[in-house]
């Protein structure tokens, strides 16, 4: 009865051309044997990923010499699916935020930059997650980031601002999606826990397992973890807990701040040693939390570290972190096999970086004699470096993150801070090696007064000198990644446009019964797609 109910709202709503025979009626009212009733709904984020990203694995798996996977979840996407093309810009501006952009794919309504669940006026804009709440369906949210970063809030909270995870926290057990997986633990401790040796601290030790660095952020004493137990969430901590876990409520905070990057993901593999569920696992446990309700499901999955990557310039990084997600989309698609009543949609906020490859003047290629018919053994030689395939490996085989390369230079004592000992650093974890002189280079700094993005505040840093784009660098000490990104550019022929994001259009992928998913061919706006979805939930 309330299927029917519900089909009557959706043909009152103006799509009649959906209903047009009693036969076709009959059919969704029952989700009878063509089952086209869309019962499930899946979005996948890959923040940052631009279709340069996405055309990087491609060319990896193309071209490595041992690729680690075969085809990637785009490739399937693409060939079982629909591919359309988003435009992401938020209201009256070029580049887009993740909080807007996720506000504006989370809710259809245009949003202003940085704002979370707000239309850029300043309205509480109701996300799909919150209309399929209301509907009675299962709601979930799986991010590799924090929980309370700027993707998985637009769907579950409404604030001024991206930065207030304090209060992203509070709205987010308030809102109550059944499943929350994610890192950043620390906006849902008590300030209380910083108290070394206090009964608090020991308190949430025992309750985490001490396997999470335990800082809170919060300004006031609320313990947000007792909150959401006792809502009745089932609380993990760890990748084994998570999957002990048998509630049909899980809330799951796995780090400090982010999880694994994907440098550290890879390496971790499979093994019992670690600690973390993999972004896999957090969707796979979703996936049979969610499933259980039968009024269906809605599912916001986020592969969040692709973007972090790429602000740093990190290729190699950024391209394990495509991996990670890539394997993420393919459980989804496992698990969707043989089904006719999902719709999964894979898309992403903006891209970041303004990535890609580019031909050089640097290291120029060999002429080759080459037998074709209209060479006959004379040489061909190209005016250019246009990027060898090899550098696809190189990048793969970096063991450790710009992130990890440089927290572990800066814990080094300041007087061993030296261009010596960065470029060791760097050469003991990349495939590009860099000189003493361009490791001096990434170290040279000026002082620069500038104001940052978060409230207006008036603040110094040392900048790199001579650097003649820096107003497009706004991340302050982390520009020294980019500056090493640059400089090994001559022999990965890797360029970057900023440490931010692009204007460029990303790639929307859907999948699921084809009367659903035609609506995602063509070039959408963000906001557009997001109405179609809001639509089949309605
Ligand atoms: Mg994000
Ligand atoms: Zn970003």
């Amino acid at each position: 009865m309330k299927m029917y109910q519900s089909l009557l709202t959706v043909c009152t709503a103006g799509l009649l051309a959906s209903c047009t025979t009693l036969e076709e009626v009959g059919d969704k009212v029952a989700g009878g044997e063509d089952g086209d009733r869309i019962r499930n709904v899946i979005v996948m984020i890959g923040d940052g990923m631009g279709p340069q990203q996405v055309g990087l694995l491609d060319s990896y798996i193309r071209y490595s010499s041992n690729p680690v996977l075969d085809s990637s979840a785009f490739d399937r996407m693409a060939s079982e699916g629909v591919v359309g093309i988003a435009r992401t810009e938020s209201n009256q501006v070029l580049v887009v935020d993740s909080a807007a952009s996720a506000t504006q794919f989370a809710s259809g309504k245009m949003a202003g930059s940085e704002m979370i669940g707000a239309d850029f006026r300043g309205n509480r804009a109701e996300s799909m997650l919150e209309v399929a709440q209301g509907k009675g369906m299962a709601v979930g949210l799986v991010s590799d980031t924090r929980l309370t970063h700027a993707t998985p809030a637009a769907y579950a909270a409404h604030q001024q601002h991206r930065s207030l995870e304090n209060e992203i926290a509070v709205e987010m057990l308030e809102t109550g999606a059944d499943v929350m997986l994610s890192g950043g633990i620390r906006h849902w401790l008590p300030q209380g826990v910083n108290e070394e040796g206090s009964a608090l601290r020991q308190e949430i030790e025992a309750l985490t397992g001490g396997t999470i660095r335990l800082t809170s952020r919060r300004q006031d004493d609320r313990n947000l973890l007792a909150e959401a137990r006792e809502a009745g969430y089932d609380l993990s901590f760890n990748r084994s807990d998570l999957a002990a876990s048998h509630g049909d409520r899980l809330l799951g905070l796995y780090a400090y701040s982010g999880m694994l990057d994907g440098i550290a993901h890879t390496q971790a593999g499979d093994g019992a040693e670690r600690i973390q569920p993999s972004l896999t696992e957090m969707t796979s446990k979703a996936l049979s939390v969610l499933e259980k309700d039968e009024d269906g499901f809605f599912l916001m999955v986020e592969g969040g570290q692709i973007d972090w990557a790429a602000h740093n310039n990190d290729a190699g990084t950024m391209l394990h972190e495509m991996i990670k997600f890539s394997d993420a989309i393919d459980v989804v698609l496992d698990w969707m096999k043989g089904r006719d009543d999902t719709l999964l949609v894979v898309s992403a906020d903006h891209e970041t970086g303004g990535f890609g490859f580019a031909y050089s003047r640097n290291d120029l290629p060999e002429g080759q004699p080459l037998d074709g018919d209209i060479f006959q053994g004379d040489d061909y030689k190209p005016n250019w470096n246009f990027g060898r395939v090899e550098t696809l490996d190189r990048l793969y085989d970096q063991a450790l993150s710009y992130d990890g390369i440089f927290s572990q230079f800066d814990s080094l004592e300041e007087s061993q801070q030296t261009p010596e000992n960065l470029r060791m650093i760097v050469n003991a974890n990349t495939q590009f090696p860099i000189t003493l002189a361009q490791a001096r280079r990434v170290l040279e700094t000026e002082l620069n007064v500038y104001y940052v993005e978060d409230h207006g505040t008036l603040s110094a840093e040392r900048f790199p000198l001579m650097h003649e784009r820096k107003a497009f660098y706004v991340y302050g000490s982390g520009i020294r990644k980019n500056i090493l990104a640059s400089v090994v550019a001559e022999q990965s022929n890797v360029v970057w446009a900023s440490d931010n994001h692009s204007s460029t259009p990303v790639y929307l992928f859907a999948m699921g019964p084809d009367d659903t998913t035609d609506a995602f061919k063509g070039i959408l706006h963000t906001t557009e797609w997001a109405r179609e979805i809001i639509d089949v939930l309605d």
